[in-house]
């Protein structure tokens, strides 16, 4: 997601602890008393602004949720969003989703969600693709034992590249959307990216892969 480069946008983000996890490394295996209670705990990998966690925690109260993001100014817009929601049920951290086993114990996760993740069509950065197997490796750690990553993209390349990945990897392909806009679908919220490409006439597509 390209944003302009935010002023201010790290003094924002210092400003509100409440809301985004300053010292991520303390939080290692301590999320469910950064929450305050022992609900499941669902987190979005290169969540943007915010505007699917911010949804999801206002349509599900009892799990909580965690945004991360790379970017400093994108986490920024993504705060103002959860503050205006006045949600308890959202953190958001600024790590890499390629170094989450520093940040969350085994099995501290209950879901994972990737969305309108970076494409990186090229062969040579194939590494950087949130679906590599590197990634999954990590995500594997930090989920239950059949833990579960749910994926929607508007891009076909990525979108087939994920599902052998996923599979090349031993998941099991649980559910796979072709069209997710034109199915019964139930309860979907809306990312931004998904907002924008989707009204483009793009079609989005949805997987739910299993370990
Ligand atoms: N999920 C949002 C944003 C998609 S854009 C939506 O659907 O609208 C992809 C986002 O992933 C960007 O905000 C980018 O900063 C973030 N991102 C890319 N690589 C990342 C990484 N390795 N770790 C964490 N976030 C990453």
């Amino acid at each position: 997601m390209r944003v302009r480069r935010r002023k201010g946008a790290e003094e924002h983000l210092a400003n509100n602890p409440q809301i985004v996890v300053l010292r991520p490394q303390d939080a290692k295996g301590n999320w469910h008393k950064i929450f305050g209670n022992v609900n499941p705990i669902h987190i979005e990998v290169g969540s943007g602004k915010g505007a699917f966690i911010a949804g999801m925690a206002a349509a599900h109260p009892d799990i909580n949720y965690i945004g991360i993001d790379i970017q400093v100014s994108v986490l920024s817009h993504a705060l103002d969003k959860v503050l205006e929601s006045r949600a308890d049920n959202i953190r958001l951290l600024r790590v890499d989703g390629s170094s989450l086993t520093n940040y969350f114990d085994e099995e501290e996760i209950d879901l994972l969600y990737l969305n309108f993740s970076d494409p990186w069509p090229k062969k040579k950065h194939e590494k950087r693709r949130l679906t590599y197997k590197n990634f999954l490796d990590s995500y594997k750690q930090i989920l239950p034992p059949h833990g579960e990553i749910h994926f929607k993209t508007d891009n076909r390349g990525l979108f087939e590249y994920s599902l052998a990945s996923f599979s090349q990897y031993g998941m099991t392909l649980q559910k796979v959307w072709l069209d997710l806009h034109a199915s019964n679908f139930e309860g979907n919220i809306m990312t931004e990216y998904e907002e924008k490409f989707s009204q483009k006439g793009q079609t989005i597509y949805r997987v739910e892969a299993r370990f």
